[in-house]
């Protein structure tokens, strides 16, 4: 198909979603403002690849944000679903497969005793930290620069994802009354969080992204999340950890397991939902029977625990207590890190950061430790660059400031071929 003719439907779509939609999408990233296109708009996906109405395909590396770490479309996934969509698809009362759910939660994740299911990330953080209020009779939240925990109005200040993205980092509308219960500390600076708890005797509770996915990808320093972990325990404050992103992703029990810290509370989402607009959010029994009915923290939702949400959930995660699932997850990850390290270039500065299923290419000559050194990167260089991959079938989260997905069923040959297109990008550029 020529090219024009492909432009042709994607800007159609999209200027008629102008009209009746705000910006054209219903999530700020998609309209690929930052990289300075207009959206493809997909019409089906499968496996690793999404296909657009006008017929192009694309090697995914956004995954939905997170969800499809099994690839697009998984025939066990899909078959979990049509059985379950056959039986109905919202009930209003309990149903056997929110039970099932929320013991493989229980059973995976180690700190979490009790989980209660929500529609969103969004909402798991903000009904986390109410419940975090409300056990410690306290009200101010400390969050990280560059964290994004979802659109509530205590997260909206100085956040990553789409809001740095445009670069409005703090919301409008967020009231004054509400942003002074919000302390924002730049990322891997345990001496500030310390500060804050000496000059504030009012803090409920911590709450970050144990590894930072949405200012791209930023690890945790040692003994950063330890610190945290002590902090809290001392000053009778709750840790809570937001695994929206990273929970079954960088390893089946996130990054808890992996660093070995146990929080209070944890928020997940994404992944767990298989694809379908699932949250969640658990920790110690003592705290969870504070939430209605058998408490007085309020927290409901007509779609929470939704049958078909918990069929496409359930059986991603089934797959996923295989170990073999993310051996393969880290075995594609370190194929796509080493190709992308190795890739050579004088004027042109790289700072590749990943995890198991998450990598981020800076464009950058400082390593990347929190928000402050990522907005080092030349975003321009970032566009230039996405707007070489998407010509070559590459679709690669439009913002510097966003991690990419990798999933398992990436083949070695995508892999390959994403490296090759990233190396002729960045000649191009120099
Ligand atoms: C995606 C994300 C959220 C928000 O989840 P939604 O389902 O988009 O509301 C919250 N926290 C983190 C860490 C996320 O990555």
């Amino acid at each position: 198909m020529s090219e024009a003719v492909q432009i042709k439907k994607s800007h159609r779509l999209f200027e008629r979603a102008k009209q009746v939609i705000p910006g054209g999408v219903n999530s700020p990233v998609r309209s690929c403002l930052a990289v300075g296109i207009t959206p493809v708009f997909i019409k089906s996906a499968d496996g690793a690849y999404l296909y657009d109405v006008d017929g192009e395909s694309y090697i995914d590396y956004v995954g939905s944000w997170g969800p499809m770490i099994l690839g697009h479309k998984h025939p066990y996934v899909m078959e979990a679903l049509e059985h379950a969509i056959a039986h109905g698809t919202s009930f209003g009362a309990p149903c056997p497969a929110e039970v099932e759910m929320a013991e493989l939660i229980c059973k995976t994740i180690e700190s979490i005793e009790m989980v209660r299911m929500v529609n969103s990330g969004t909402e798991a953080t903000m009904s986390a930290i109410r419940l975090a209020r409300a056990y410690t009779n306290k009200s101010i939240v400390i969050k990280f620069d560059g964290c994004y925990h979802g659109h509530g109005d205590s997260f909206l200040i100085n956040a990553g994802s789409g809001l740095a993205t445009l670069g409005i980092a703090s919301s409008l509308g967020v009231p004054e009354a509400i942003a002074k219960l919000t302390i924002s500390l730049p990322y891997n600076n345990l001496e500030a969080v310390k500060t804050a708890f000496k000059e504030h005797k009012n803090i409920a509770a911590i709450i970050l992204e144990p590894i930072v996915g949405n200012a791209g990808l930023i690890l945790p320093k040692a003994k950063f999340l330890e610190g945290l972990r002590d902090l809290c325990t001392e000053n009778g404050a709750l840790l809570i950890f937001d695994e929206v992103m990273t929970g079954f992703r960088v390893s089946k029990g996130g990054a808890q397991e992996l660093y070995k810290i146990k929080p209070d509370l944890t928020c997940l989402g994404k992944i767990i939902g298989g694809g379908l607009p699932v949250g969640a959010y658990g920790g110690k029994k003592e705290i969870m029977e504070m939430i209605a009915p058998i408490g007085k923290v309020y927290q409901a939702g007509t779609l929470s625990g939704n049958p078909l949400a918990m069929a496409a959930g359930l059986a991603q995660l089934k797959l996923l207590q295989s170990p073999l699932t993310y051996k393969m997850l880290e075995s594609n990850t370190n194929r796509l890190t080493e190709g992308l390290k190795a890739i050579k270039s004088k004027k042109v500065p790289l700072q590749i950061a990943h995890t198991n299923g998450m990598i981020t290419v800076f464009f950058t000559k400082e390593p990347v430790t929190d928000f402050e050194s990522a907005k080092s990167s030349d975003t321009e260089m970032f566009a230039k660059v996405w707007r070489h991959l998407i010509k070559e079938g590459i679709y690669w989260p439009p913002s510097q400031f966003e991690a990419a997905f990798i999933s398992t069923v990436h083949s070695k040959h995508d892999i390959d071929k994403t490296i090759q297109a990233f190396e002729t990008a960045v000649a191009n550029l120099s």
